[in-house]
């Protein structure tokens, strides 16, 4: 079945006219959503904890700045971009008890709805547009006259008009431009946790260090390691992004291609263990574990994020990425600098 994408023509701006968005939250996605939106010319108001240091970003970049329950209070649409384990709590306490009637509520993700931690009653519209991209890039994009696109989905719809906000809110955020692939919170869900945990991050995070150890146990030196099993990776990346898996092998030796083909190391197990993960997410166990774990102080997360602190690799990448004479300067790319230093404002982006 293909896939419905929507376009600029397929949505109509004027369904925000007269309508207030609440962005809750100032982060990655926040920031781009705020900034976006307030351009394209919807009335936006950004809720912040009133200690929160973005409130001087946000305010700077020239938004209206309120505390959660007052920016919910006289909002029509409350997008949440807050940390996926600390939604709850707040629509909880600040966001549910301040909803006007009828008011929509809207998701980069489908976390918290689709696994109940939110449960909104049924007069309010709930929608989702989630970037497939960082909030910088959603940012940058949209000022430079492009856009990233999104998926978006509808999971309530108590009046009808649910997909015609959804796509102009899309709309404004600069998405439409690129286009928006109806998706629904289940599978948005899902899918996003699975590419995570089996491919993005928990399978090749996992691949890269495994090979740079069965290659330095081998007598290898480390260095010619670090550059063979994860140096190179983004070059591959980079061709297979811009033409798929073919171009990333078009543009290896025969050699390479051959070993690709015949290479043992992923197996029918690597498979079953992909589905076993599959379910773990499907049956909401992932989920129940991950946010248990956040409700207790994240023990768990925090013992999981120091072991994992330092991958074999790291023991030379320092030294060989300053080899690279454009991985010396600021960094390159704002999310880099600002995840990683912590440093830069994000509302610097422009
Ligand atoms: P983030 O960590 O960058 O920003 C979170 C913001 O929430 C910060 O401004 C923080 O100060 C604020 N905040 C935290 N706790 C708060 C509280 N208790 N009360 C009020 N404000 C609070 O988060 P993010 O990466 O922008 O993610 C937001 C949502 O967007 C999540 O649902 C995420 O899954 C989704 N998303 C993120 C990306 C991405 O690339 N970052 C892409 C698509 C979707
Ligand atoms: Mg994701």
């Amino acid at each position: 079945m293909a896939a419905t994408i929507w376009y600029e023509k397929d949505a109509d701006l004027s369904v925000l006219e007269g309508k207030k968005v609440a962005i809750l939250g100032y982060g990655s996605q926040g920031h781009a959503h705020a900034l976006n939106l307030r351009d394209s010319g919807v009335d936006v108001v950004v809720g912040l904890r009133p200690t929160s240091k973005s409130v001087e970003f946000a305010k700077e970049q020239g938004l209206e700045v309120k505390s959660v329950p007052e920016a919910v209070a006289e909002a029509d649409i409350v997008m949440i971009l807050l940390p996926d384990q600390y939604q709850a709590a707040v629509y909880k306490k600040d966001v549910e008890p301040n909803l006007k009637p009828g008011a929509a509520l809207a998701f980069a993700h489908g976390f918290n709805i689709h696994y109940g931690y939110i449960k909104p009653t049924e007069d309010h519209p709930v929608f989702m547009v989630a970037p497939k991209g960082p909030g910088h890039i959603v940012r940058r994009e949209y000022a430079a006259g492009r856009g990233v696109p999104v998926v978006v989905a509808v999971e309530q719809d108590p009046r009808g008009d649910g997909w015609a906000i959804t796509l102009a809110y899309a709309k404004a955020l600069g998405a439409l431009r690129a286009g928006a692939i109806k998706t629904t919170f289940t599978e948005e869900t899902e899918t996003d946790l699975f590419g995570e945990q089996d491919v993005l991050m928990g399978g090749i995070n996992h691949l890269c260090d495994l090979g740079f150890d069965v290659l330095t146990e081998a007598g290898y030196q480390p260095e010619i390691a670090y550059f063979e099993v994860f140096h190179e990776l983004k070059m591959l990346v980079d061709l297979a992004n811009e033409g798929g898996l073919n171009k990333a092998r078009w543009s290896c030796s025969d050699t390479a291609q051959y070993g690709d083909y015949t290479s043992t190391v992923i197996t029918d197990e690597t498979k079953k263990r992909m589905q076993y993960q599959l379910k773990r997410i499907q049956d909401g166990s992932f989920a129940k574990e991950f946010m248990d774990d956040q409700a207790a102080g994240a023990p768990k997360f925090k013992k999981l994020q120091e072991e994992f602190s330092h991958p074999h690799l790291e023991t030379v990448g320092p030294k060989l990425r300053a080899m690279f004479s454009w991985n010396n300067g600021p960094a390159k790319d704002q999310d880099e600098a600002e995840s990683f230093n912590g440093k830069i404002a994000r509302t610097q982006v422009q």
